[in-house]
């Protein structure tokens, strides 16, 4: 060991003095150690066993707020609230070994103070060496750290929150950057946005006033190039704390640009955008370089704390969320934009197509007004049918005759509105409509006021695109004004004829028998007066007789006298009659007889085709052949036809020729010698068999009538 004494011997030799125990020591020594006692920093004492203060250097006055005279013989525990009990630590600790520890010192001032002490025991015996360092402020600034952390955290939840409660991308950085720089005490914090090209623009700044903005700059591509942007996709975060220390490293051209703004120390940290992030693939995930989320210290260099790079680095993740959600929305916007286009396009249409409709609708509710006006205005029934045979419509004039309303009639079966018999009538005609065919008819009915009336019918079908039948329409025209006055012509008719056929079959006879010359010879002129006469006389009688015969077909008050008859024996038996007119107009009349059983009045059916035979004579050329043939028919029918090669007849007159006094030509009476009631008979008696009768022709070439008669079974 040196001869040299320590400072601890030095305190040592002192305390052995003051506690009555004399030691010698160099002058020198004492001489250099009392100035550092003296002036240390730290508090020292001097306790006895009771640890009743000693000695007190100025640091421990000054910590215990008490002068050295005040001090010196106080003991140590009452400044510690008992906390400090020097009896039980000398029993805890061993001699010359040393205790540290921190205590809560309070002063008589009232102030209190924390301090680490370190307790040397027994320095010299008895004497024991205490020194304390006040570390109240350090404590305080650990708690005030503490305390500012834990707000940052309060804040940047805060943060946070107003990040992810905005939608509005602009809102969430200007949030975020007035945050950051108020938690951070940066002097600016910015948000850069990097641009695909390279360059890039600060999109979202907080700064002091007193520093430039750098807000809406553009920075070209060499301020950030693109190795620094691949280094920052991948999560690169910078500190700085002096932009101008050579270790740093940054470029002189870098330094004199960021110069221009006053920074002296900044922290970068990067926004990145998980690219695939919102898809399900399990694809690997693309990180893409969004921005920097920067803060500038501008008016020294600073030190970045871990806390503040993680702070920094959470908000530009809160960031890059809000951006995805900000991306999100503004997809969702532009769908529901263009949905919204959509929707507006399609209710447009829908307007539209709703204004031509109701157009449409009130077009027809006008356009059937009308129609009602007029149908209703008609003195004649119309009617639209279904296929059910169901009416569908009709006009005012089944009330104004039958006293039931369109409306009550309206989806009633033909059958409820007519009566059981009146259908029965009409009811094959409705079947014929119901095929396709358009039928008219004379019908009878009872009006209301229960007078009958005579109707002429006329069945219209309703075939659709697909030639279904879907209905019919119906016309039925009052006739019976007609009828009563074609009654009293036919009588008028019937009453002249009769008056007629005695003084004319007399004046026949008379004249038939001048034409003999039993009573006299009459000359040539006179001859050939009585040939006119007589053969004029023939004709009115063969018109009287037809007149009278249709009057008595028609009249119904005859019954036919229907036997079973061989069709064969009928066209023989009118052939052979009408054999001299053929001869006479060098016609040759062929016929095909069958033997078919008919159950028909025989005079009439001989009539009817003496009748016809004699029109396809008078029609023919000379040279000509007229044709009679017969065939069975399906369905129980036997078809007569005759068949002649004369001029023909026009298409439009086929119907019309079975009227009475209907000709082709007017004068044919008059060159031909008819009549024009020989059909009318026919189709008379046709119609009592229960036949039907018609005329098929090509003008030039010939003409054929046919007429079906039922065929007599067993
Ligand atoms: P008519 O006594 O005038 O022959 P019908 O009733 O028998 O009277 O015939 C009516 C009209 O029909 C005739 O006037 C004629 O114009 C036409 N007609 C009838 N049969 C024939 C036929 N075979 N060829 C050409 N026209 C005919």
């Amino acid at each position: 060991m040196s001869k040299r004494s320590t400072p601890r011997q030095s305190l040592r030799t002192r305390y052995q003095k003051s506690g009555s125990t004399k030691i010698n020591q160099p002058q020198q020594e004492q001489k250099l150690l009392q100035p550092v006692f003296e002036k240390a920093c730290d508090a020292i004492a001097v306790t006895d066993d009771h640890g009743c203060l000693i000695e007190a250097n100025a640091a421990a006055c000054q910590l215990f707020g008490l002068s050295h005279q005040a001090l010196i013989g106080r003991i140590l525990a009452d400044f510690t609230d008992g906390e400090f009990n020097f009896a039980q630590v000398r029993l805890s600790v061993q001699t010359n070994s040393q205790q540290t520890g921190e205590l809560y010192l309070l002063r008589p001032d009232g102030n209190h103070r924390e301090v680490e002490y370190s307790l040397t025991l027994d320095v010299v015996p008895h004497r024991h060496l205490v020194i304390l360092r006040d570390i109240t402020e350090r404590k305080e600034a650990a708690q005030d750290e503490l305390w500012c952390q834990r707000q940052w955290v309060e804040l940047f939840s805060e943060v946070t929150l107003k990040i992810r409660q905005s939608l509005q991308l602009k809102e969430i950085l200007r949030a975020t950057v007035t945050e950051v720089q108020r938690i951070l005490q940066a002097d600016r914090v910015l948000i850069y946005q990097v641009f695909p090209n390279g360059t890039g623009k600060a999109i979202s700044e907080a700064v002091l006033p007193e520093y430039p903005a750098i807000l809406d700059l553009e920075f070209p591509e060499e301020v950030f190039p693109q190795e620094y942007q691949q280094l920052y996709a991948q999560g690169r975060v910078r500190a700085i704390a002096d932009v101008h220390d050579p270790d740093v490293g940054l470029a002189d051209c870098l330094i004199e640009f960021i110069d221009q703004f006053d920074i002296k120390a900044k922290l970068i940290v990067p926004i990145v955008q998980n690219l695939n992030s919102h898809q399900q693939s399990e694809s690997k995930s693309e990180n893409q370089l969004w921005g920097l989320l920067i803060a500038h210290h501008c008016d020294r260099p600073r030190r970045w704390v871990d806390f503040e790079l993680e702070l920094m680095q959470q908000l530009a993740d809160q960031i890059s969320i809000a951006l995805a959600q900000a991306q999100l929305l503004e997809n969702l916007e532009e769908v529901v934009e263009i949905r919204t286009a959509e929707l507006k396009d399609v209710n447009r249409d829908l307007h539209q197509e709703i204004n031509d409709r109701m157009q449409a609708e009130a077009a027809l509710r006008r356009s059937e007004e009308q129609l009602r006006l007029i149908t209703n205005a008609l003195p004649v029934l119309i009617a639209y049918v279904d296929k059910e045979q169901r009416y569908r419509f009709n006009n005012q004039a089944y009330e104004d005759w039958l006293g039931q309303t369109p409306a009550a009639i309206h989806g009633c079966h033909l059958k409820e509105v007519w009566g059981e018999d009146c259908y029965q009538r009409m009811h094959n005609y409705v079947e014929a409509a119901l095929s396709g065919h358009v039928v008219t008819y004379e019908n009878e009915i009872v009006l209301r006021d229960g007078i009958s009336r005579s109707v002429n019918v006329t069945y219209i079908p309703h075939v659709d695109e697909q030639k279904t039948v879907k209905g019919f329409f119906s016309l039925a025209s009052d006739i019976s004004d007609r009828k009563a006055i074609e009654r009293m012509k036919d009588e008028f008719i019937s009453v002249v004829s009769h008056e007629l056929r005695t003084p004319l079959t007399s004046l026949h006879s008379a004249l038939k028998i001048l034409a003999t010359g039993r009573l006299g010879t009459l000359s040539l002129d006179g001859q050939q007066m009585l040939a006119i006469a007589d053969e004029n006389t023939e004709r009115l009688v063969r018109l009287v007789n037809n007149v009278l015969d249709l009057q008595r077909i028609e009249s119904g008050k005859f019954t036919m006298e229907k036997q079973a008859c061989n069709a064969a024996d009928l066209m023989i038996q009118a052939t052979e009659a009408m054999q001299p007119m053929a001869q006479q107009h060098g016609v040759t009349l062929a016929t095909k007889p069958i033997n078919i059983q008919i159950w028909v009045d025989s005079d009439y059916i001989v009539q009817a085709l003496t009748n016809l035979l004699s029109n396809a004579i008078k029609f023919s050329s000379p040279g000509g052949t007229v044709s009679l043939k017969v065939e069975c028919l399906q369905q129980s029918q036997v078809l007569f036809c005759v068949h002649d090669e004369g001029q023909g007849i026009p298409q439009s007159k086929l119907e019309s020729i079975f009227e009475r006094f209907q000709q082709v030509d007017s004068s044919d009476s008059r060159k031909k010698g008819g009549t024009g009631l020989g059909l009318a008979i026919c189709r008379k008696i046709i119609e009592q068999h229960e036949g039907k009768i018609w005329a098929e022709s090509t003008l030039g070439k010939g003409s054929t009538f046919c007429f079906t008669l039922p065929v007599l079974h067993g």
